[in-house]
């Protein structure tokens, strides 16, 4: 609950006026937002500020309430639109309840709930994004499953099914007079559409759905929607394929989440190349960032602890308005970028106090990513893994429903909302300390500031001298210590550990100290710089080749003048696709092979660590530690990271 009291404090001074240098009437007008937001130069007045709202039916049939900035309840829709949300994207299920009518979950989102959602998006004054996935249930590029209905149709006949179903959905819309702003021929359809997969045919269906859209609803615009942003080549194949069958489009749509969908700049390219190449318009249908690591509904998150994804921004709302600026400046500026959508702002806890109880909700009502209901239709993946909401903490409400000062974002980028720069939230510090030496804390933290800079700042940590002095008088250990920088909380863990003999131990200075000897010419084998495949730091050993039995090779360093003694040796390694392998950690004594220990790679982020114990050192000799690894290779090649070597006596 941290979070609502800085909040508080921060909207008691903006109703003071105490932010220097704001703009009057903007201070009144966001009631004090307390985040801080620039201007977004040169954005289009008509820039589409959109926001994937399709739960919010079921969360209101799960006893949700969303609330007002003043804290009252009012219609969801309502608040959005006094946020600057210009337009609501639905997504649209052919069938997705079993032959008793139950509900597959995700919202249960048939034309029905779209209608529903529509009328009220448009009663204030916003338009509809309709994201048809042709499927009865989730598609996207893992999945894209031919509706039950449709499963035993030959490809014309399945053509002229999405085309009179799509009429049908949009007239159901036009009838209740909801304002339909755009059209989505399918979701994230990478190389699949309603069980098709090559791509005349895909481009079959999409044009008899665009046919449908032109003819129901001229005004509205025409999308269609990937995602893989990083993978430009396939971006560039996706436009080409669209054109070359000469489907009727007007905007080629991507999703963009930073955690795996490349940089900015990448976006930047793709998008451009495609918009200038074809004569489209281009956007972000999806994007999301998590205001917080916790999660609020007792079903784990996708983003969540422990999670290896590349991390640009705090877990923080302003972390979270930050995202949102980034993508809205960026599409803002690329030509023919037309907009921004939040992907499930309003998908939120159903606010039971244990699993059972969400679980008893999510199956009744359908607010869960999948219900038990939905095994009949996708057996593999929901029927297996449903359950509650993993977006929770990346909603643009709180899971109390009461709305993110994030949400603001969508209508302060017009004005900018000039709150001065100040720390948002601390790193964490981890400090590793030789046994019996002593513990000097640092000076300054790592601040993350307002505007996603870092800065450093000086902290006071609360610990007494005489508890350093036990944390180096003791074993090995790690303790935390808190503290305090400019009001927030820090935290700095010791680790108290045994002297490490090696240098440059995790390959943060490259490859010095270490003697790498390539024995088969592997394609990549080199010190690495990547922060998500590092055990510790941002390096590691890296290793890759896609030719059979072209890995093997041994990673090894030297330690001279050991005081004499028992002394032991560990490392660890990640990897893959390695086929039959032969990997193992080694220790000599003066050149000859005293010990091994053996090592194996199965997946991406499974570390194994192998232990040499008893080393026996006498004065004078030199010890070589290392590891030797050979792999057959298996699918794309063997890879593999090498990290955390450590070599230090047993007793001290
Ligand atoms: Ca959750």
């Amino acid at each position: 609950m941290k979070r609502y009291l800085s909040l508080t404090i921060a909207l008691m001074l903006g109703m003071l006026g105490g932010f220097p240098g704001v703009n009057r009437a903007s201070a009144e007008e966001f009631g004090g937002n307390p985040l801080r937001v620039g201007k977004v130069e040169d954005l289009p007045e008509d820039f589409i500020m959109g926001v994937d709202a399709s739960s919010v039916i079921v969360e209101e049939d799960s006893g949700v309430k969303y609330y007002n900035f003043a804290g009252e309840e009012q219609d969801v829709f309502a608040t959005l639109a006094e946020s600057g949300v210009t337009h609501i994207r639905v997504r649209v299920w052919n069938n997705p309840y079993d032959a008793e009518g139950h509900g597959y979950g995700g919202g249960n989102n048939d034309i029905d709930k779209a209608v529903a959602i529509g009328e009220r998006a448009t009663r204030y004054g916003m338009k509809l994004i309709v994201d048809f996935h042709y499927s009865d249930f989730w598609a996207d590029p893992s999945k894209q499953m031919v509706p039950l209905a449709w499963a035993d149709m030959d490809l014309d006949t399945k053509s002229e099914a999405l085309y009179a179903y799509t009429v049908d959905c949009l007239t159901k819309l036009n009838e209740a007079g909801v304002a339909i702003g755009m059209v989505q021929l399918g979701n994230e359809t990478n190389g699949a559409l309603c069980g098709e997969t090559l791509w005349p045919n895909i481009q079959q269906l999409m044009q008899a759905g665009s046919r449908a859209v032109r003819e129901c609803c001229p005004d509205a615009l025409v999308a269609v929607h990937f995602a893989n942003p990083e993978n430009a080549s396939a971006y560039a194949n996706y436009a080409k394929q669209l054109d070359r069958h000469e489907v009727d489009y007007d905007v080629f749509a991507s999703s963009y989440y930073p955690y795996w969908h490349g940089t900015l700049e990448n976006l930047t390219t793709v998008l451009t190349t495609v918009a200038e190449k074809y004569g489209k318009k281009v956007m972000v249908m999806e994007t999301s960032y998590a205001y917080t690591i916790e999660d609020t509904d007792f079903s784990g998150n996708t983003i969540g602890e422990g999670n290896n994804v590349i991390q640009n921004y705090p877990y923080t709302v302003q972390g979270q308005a930050n995202e949102i600026w980034d993508v809205i400046n960026t599409v803002a500026h690329i030509p023919g970028g037309i907009g921004v959508c939040y992907w499930e702002g309003t998908w939120i806890s159903v606010g039971g106090s244990s699993w059972e109880e969400n679980a008893a909700i999510w199956e009744t009502y359908g607010s869960g990513w999948a219900s038990k209901y939905a095994a009949v239709y996708d057996p593999n993946d929901a029927g297996k893994y449903y359950g509650g909401n993993a977006v929770d903490n990346q909603a643009l409400f709180d899971e109390t429903g009461h709305p993110l000062p994030s949400l603001q974002v969508f209508k302060l980028v017009r004005s900018g909302n000039d709150v001065p720069l100040a720390p948002d939230v601390l790193e964490d510090v981890h400090l590793m300390v030789n046994l019996h030496s002593a513990v000097k804390l640092p000076e300054t933290v790592e601040a993350i500031m307002n505007d996603n800079s870092r800065q450093a700042i000086s902290v006071t940590w609360d610990v007494t001298g005489e508890a350093l002095q036990q944390m180096s008088d003791g074993g090995v250990e790690t303790y935390e210590i808190t503290g305090t920088a400019d009001g927030l909380s820090a935290r700095c863990y010791v680790h108290m550990v045994r002297r490490n003999m090696l240098v440059n131990d995790s390959f943060e200075d490259g490859d010095i100290g270490w003697t790498i000897t390539d024995l088969k010419k592997a394609s990549e084998l080199y010190v690495e710089d990547k922060v998500t495949d590092s055990l510790t730091g941002t390096k590691h050993m890296h290793f890759w080749s896609a030719m059979p039995n072209s890995v093997e090779f041994t990673v090894e360093q030297a330690a001279e003048n050991l005081a004499p003694g028992a002394y032991q040796f560990s490392i660890s390694i990640m990897g893959g696709d390695a086929g039959e392998t032969d990997i193992y950690a080694y220790a000599k004594i003066d050149g000859e092979q005293v010990a091994t220990a053996p090592l194996t790679i199965t997946s991406y982020g499974s570390w194994d660590t192998a232990t040499i114990e008893n080393i026996d050192v006498a004065e004078g000799q030199t010890v070589t530690v290392g590891i030797y690894v050979k792999c057959a290779g298996a699918g794309n090649g063997a890879w593999g990271k090498i990290d955390d070597a450590v070599l230090a006596l047993m007793a001290e």
